[in-house]
């Protein structure tokens, strides 16, 4: 016997009755997208690895150990994209969408990060991404915040809450970044080794150490919403009066914060205490600084991910399943001139007015046990076909899920006679 090929550590099947869920989540957030006026992008799954060191920046965990990297087999460096965002600036940039207009998309799929696999973080993982660009807001921040609200309450999720906080700009930072090393360096000792490595390249990135021996020292330092500028400042206050509005409640927490310079004013991050450690359901935040820094013109932008793993665990974790399509007539034949006929009566009763969802028995068997498979199907109805019928140019049809008695009809009556099963269902 062969060796049994295994899939790769942290790459997950998703498998029915599961998939089921996931298309409930997904169908949900794309039609909230479509109905707020959002569009959808397609970008490839690999792109140059110097996309995602200069977007993602060289400093973070994703690019110093987290990306599938490798050479193509011309000696090309190319990335398995760990984000999606990376991804649709360039095609934006690529593709001219940015002069002088504004874009709203939205995009979904594998992202890969190489990690530690646990329950909520895998290597392969799924994102629901979206994209604001041409906006400085602060309404587009809170349009896409609104609309997570929304998309929570229609799936009924109600375990989430929003955290938010502000970065200022870029030069209100300079100060509050000095500052910041200046404190921790002179408790360099009370460091762990990765503080330690970010304190000179990327001292705000502490402040994100999830390392509890360094909760305390991170509780002391210095604030970044001491060193606020005045618009920044009028920029989150607009945010914040929009969502009081719409009754979105939020919680502002100081020690949100994005590493990178082209981040800047609005984060936030949608939060469950329902998953364990790895409670981020969707995280966002304006990047006004990243198409320049890609080599665009300036161009204001703030995007989220939702983590779709997580989403579609918590919503499984409320037990509402699902809705599932059951066909409304399943056509159980016995014998080939019976499975001919009902091939060609299947079709015409899914052309037909009504449009039925018919599924055929496929892969033979005695009549009793396909009445078997066409009870767990869920069909309304049965239609029969055995020799009999198909030489009198008639089929039975039987009710599955009520006390009706079965008919046997001619074929031109039969769509008649199905009308009437499904009429009288609950
Ligand atoms: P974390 O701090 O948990 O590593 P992150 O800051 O790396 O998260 P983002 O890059 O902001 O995460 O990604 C947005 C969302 O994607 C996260 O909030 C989470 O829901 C999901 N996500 C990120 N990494 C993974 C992963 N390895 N497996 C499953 N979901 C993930
Ligand atoms: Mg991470």
């Amino acid at each position: 016997m062969q060796e049994q090929i295994q899939a790769i550590r942290g790459m997950g099947d998703v498998l029915p009755p599961d998939s089921a869920l996931w298309q409930h989540v997904e169908g949900t957030i794309r039609g909230v997208l479509l109905d707020y006026g959002y569009q959808e992008i397609r970008v490839p799954i690999v792109e140059r690895t110097e996309l995602f060191k200069r977007s993602i920046g060289e400093v973070t965990d994703i690019v110093e150990k987290e990306m599938y990297s490798f050479d193509d087999r011309n000696g090309m460096s190319i990335t398995l994209r760990p984000e999606a965002t990376a991804g649709i600036v360039r095609a934006c940039m690529e593709h001219g969408l940015l002069r002088n207009q504004r874009q709203k998309f939205w995009s979904t799929g594998p992202m890969f990060r190489y990690e530690k696999p646990q329950k909520g973080r895998y290597r392969q993982f799924h994102q629901f991404d979206v994209e604001a660009l041409g906006y400085s807001g602060p309404d587009i921040d809170a349009e896409l915040i609104i609309m997570l609200a929304r998309i929570w309450r229609l799936l009924r999720i109600e375990h989430v809450s929003l955290q938010i906080n502000t970065l200022g700009t870029t030069e209100s930072r300079v100060q509050y970044r000095a500052d910041l090393t200046a404190y921790f360096r002179t408790r360099f000792d009370q460091l762990d080794e990765d503080s330690r490595r970010r304190l000179e390249r990327n001292p705000l990135r502490i402040l994100d150490s999830k390392n509890p021996d360094m909760q305390g020292l991170i509780a002391d330092a210095p604030r970044l919403t001491q060193y606020l500028d005045a618009e920044s400042e009028a920029h989150f206050n607009g945010l914040r009066a929009l969502l009081d509005d719409a009754g979105v409640p939020y919680v502002v927490n100081p020690r949100l914060v994005r590493g990178l310079d082209y981040y800047g004013r609005t984060v936030f991050e949608w939060v469950t205490d329902r998953l364990g450690t790895q409670g981020a359901v969707c995280a966002g935040g304006r990047y006004d600084g990243l198409v320049e820094h890609l080599g665009g013109e300036p161009t204001p932008a703030i995007g989220f991910a939702i983590g779709l793993e997580r989403l579609v665990e918590l919503y499984a974790l409320a037990g509402l399943g699902a809705p599932y399509r059951v066909p409304d007539v399943y056509v159980v034949a016995v014998g080939q001139a019976a499975t001919r006929t009902a091939f060609r009566i299947a079709e015409s009763l899914r052309d037909g007015a009504g449009a039925l969802r018919v599924e055929t028995n496929c892969g033979g068997g005695s009549f009793k046990s396909q009445m078997k498979r066409a009870d767990r199907s869920g069909a309304t109805v049965a239609v029969l076909l055995g020799e009999d019928e198909v030489a009198s140019g008639t089929a039975v049809v039987k009710a599955l899920r009520a006390e009706i008695e079965q008919t046997t009809v001619p074929m031109a009556g039969l769509a008649d006679a199905i009308a009437v099963h499904l009429r009288a269902r609950p």
